[in-house]
């Protein structure tokens, strides 16, 4: 598995503030939405894409457009919604399906309460929107899901990484088969004895939406 952690001062920043506790739900939400615009571009540096040629006003030109079918974005609801639009706004032609998944706090086990998705999903690539990579669970049963349909390949988009997170993904998805590549604003120390990660942001579903 490729972990990318996004090495920029812009990101680092807007991170540095969404960590804040003092930072309110309005703009906690803005900024969320600001930093996954720029995780998306580094994100979507493979994104297929097919060689195409337009008129300019002058000539022809040799460019590119982004290819059939196209990508399809998953937040996992319900924490992910609030990375959408920052997602959208840099792919607008992209499908977007929906992944409702809850974590027993007892278990840390992740269980599946919705799903709107396509059924199949064969060649594509997908962008999976879970802002926090902690335990790992919920995580790999949304991509083993994607991947059940015939995704091609998987990226998450995660605000924030624990190392048990990605080392538990990476032993989920060695061999190659499935590929998956987790792209992050921050690698963290660890994760306490109640699954957050430290020194994480808290809990980012309350953090976006408020307790509920
Ligand atoms: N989910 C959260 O919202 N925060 C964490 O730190 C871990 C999981």
């Amino acid at each position: 598995m490729e972990t990318l952690v996004v090495d920029h001062p812009l990101v680092a920043h807007k991170l540095t503030t969404l960590r804040d506790v003092r930072t309110d739900s309005p703009t906690f939400r803005r900024l969320a939405d600001e930093l996954v615009t720029l995780l998306a571009y580094e994100a979507t540096r493979d994104v297929r894409v097919t060689d195409v040629t337009v008129d300019t006003p002058l000539a022809p030109a040799s460019g590119v457009r982004l290819a059939r079918p196209a990508p399809l974005v998953v937040p996992i609801l319900r924490a992910g919604l609030g990375m959408l639009d920052g997602m959208t706004r840099l792919l607008p032609t992209a499908e977007v399906g929906f992944l409702g998944m809850i974590r027993d706090e007892s278990t840390l086990q992740a269980q599946t309460y919705a799903t709107r998705l396509p059924e199949d999903l064969s060649g594509r690539q997908c962008y999976v929107l879970d802002p926090m990579l902690a335990t790992g669970g919920t995580l790999a049963a949304a991509v083993n899901f994607l991947f059940d349909r015939g995704a091609r390949d998987v990226t998450a988009i995660c605000l924030l990484a624990a190392p048990e997170g990605v080392a538990y993904l990476d032993e989920a998805f060695r061999g190659g088969d499935r590929p998956i590549r987790v792209v992050t604003a921050a690698l963290d120390e660890r994760l306490n004895e109640n699954g957050y990660i430290v020194p994480g942001l808290g809990d980012a579903g309350d953090r976006l939406y408020g307790v509920v």
